[in-house]
């Protein structure tokens, strides 16, 4: 669960300069680990460095309101930079040696256990995050709620810079009866994901990409072009940069809760939700529109549009397949190579070919018509019902019989969420 914080001027400043000292840790134990192995050949581990801790805070003073459990983290964030490198050599890879960190690339520091910080939720949505303790601690105020109450128990804490905004994503420990979603309605649901409309459903409701995608994406792809024009790392340049990156950062979070809600309302309605596997094919779709509609500015919005929308769809599943989980309801994910839904009639089973311009199913051999994607979401929603088919299945050829069985229950939810 990841909460904005809005830290005043004074704390901002503080954390900034805690971000600081991290950084002069983690540059400091790295030229350690250099320096050791230049003079004497001799490699430190990360447990040489942690025993130098205390070290450090007598010397130093203003390391010690960080927490030395923090500290310890960030040194064994170098340790990890290093065992990825010396992994990637095993494997003959060519990989970069670890770098020294500019602390305004530094991203942030963490807490590995619910020591040296407090997470308080009050009111509706929001809260402050206690940083610290005793006189010197920082309150900070931070929005956004978790849906489990008091029952889930913070396990650790990362502080995170980003385009000059802070956040602090808390991993929470909720016990599996608060875990679980409860679930109004029993439907069966096959769904086919696209750019003309967000999704189609078997029975031809559709939910509609939100008007944002529209409006926002050439704006940003004006201030990509802007940008462009500007002498790299000018004033001019930086500032378009930052803007650019906020408004990307804006339309990931609109995204994000827009692909959040839509997903919560599916599996607190749907006992099953069928829908195809993700692949490379069906996530790099063209943003090309229909031969009724045609989209504008076709190539300069093509790769935007891809790389967003995309993103949208793997965040769709991912989504998915934790919330199905917590809420009892089954996901059939469809085998696309094998079934083909967007070429297959659901009325007779043949192969229908169609070009992608093409946007209503017109089966030649029984005469069923139906607009594509509602018949793709029938057709995944028929395989749903279809002993063993689907991506969990292994390869089978597929039959030609309209089977319904009932809808199985997958496993209790698991503990520990990642939210
Ligand atoms: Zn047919």
């Amino acid at each position: 669960m990841t909460f904005k914080l809005y830290p005043n001027a004074r704390e901002s400043d503080r954390l900034a300069g805690w971000v600081r000292l991290h950084c002069e840790l983690y540059n400091a134990a790295l030229a350690e680990r250099i320096d050791a192995y230049r003079k004497a050949g001799k490699s430190i581990s990360y447990f040489d460095q942690q025993n130098v801790l205390p070290e450090i805070k007598a010397d130093r003073p203003e390391f010690v309101e960080l927490g030395s459990h923090a500290l310890q983290q960030t040194l064994r964030r170098l340790d990890l930079a290093f065992q990825a490198f010396f992994r990637r050599i095993r494997a003959g890879q060519t990989p970069g040696f670890p770098r020294f960190k500019a602390s305004k690339r530094f991203s942030g520091f963490c807490y590995p256990d619910p020591v040296g910080w407090k997470l308080h939720q009050q009111g509706q949505r929001g809260g402050t995050l206690r940083l610290g303790s005793g006189k010197g601690a920082m309150m900070i105020r931070l929005r956004g709620r978790h849906r489990f109450g008091a029952q889930a128990k913070p396990n650790d804490l990362t502080i995170i810079r980003k385009n000059g905004e802070w956040f602090a994503s808390v991993t929470l420990r909720v016990p599996e009866a608060a875990c679980a979603r409860a679930r109004h309605d029993h439907q069966h649901r096959g769904v086919d994901f696209g750019l003309t409309d967000w999704a189609t459903f078997d029975n031809g409701e559709t939910i509609a990409n939100p008007r944002w995608t529209r409006n926002e994406l050439p704006r940003l792809a004006d201030l990509q072009r802007q940008r462009a024009r500007k002498k790299i790392g000018s004033l001019r340049y930086k500032r378009l940069n930052l803007q650019a990156a906020q408004l990307h950062a804006r339309i990931g979070n609109r995204r994000r809760d827009f692909v959040h809600q839509k997903t919560s309302m599916l599996v607190r309605t749907c006992a099953v939700i069928a829908t195809e596997e993700l692949t490379p094919k069906n996530m790099s779709r063209s943003a090309r529109g229909t031969v009724e509609s045609p989209g504008r500015r076709v190539r300069q919005k093509a790769g935007l549009n891809r790389e967003i929308l995309s993103a949208a769809f793997g965040m769709a599943h991912q989504m998915l397949s934790y919330k199905a989980v917590e809420a009892g309801t089954r996901l059939h994910l469809a085998n696309t190579r094998q079934l083909k839904p967007s070429q297959r009639c659901a009325g007779c089973w043949a192969i229908i070919p169609k070009t992608l311009g093409q946007r209503v199913h017109m089966c030649s051999q029984c005469g069923h018509t139906m607009q594509r994607d509602q018949n793709s979401a029938l057709v995944v929603l028929i395989d749903a019902h279809t002993p063993g088919t689907g991506v969990a299945a292994k390869p089978r050829p597929l039959g030609r019989k309209r089977a319904k069985s009932k809808s199985m229950t997958r496993e209790p939810p698991a503990t520990t969420v990642k939210v």
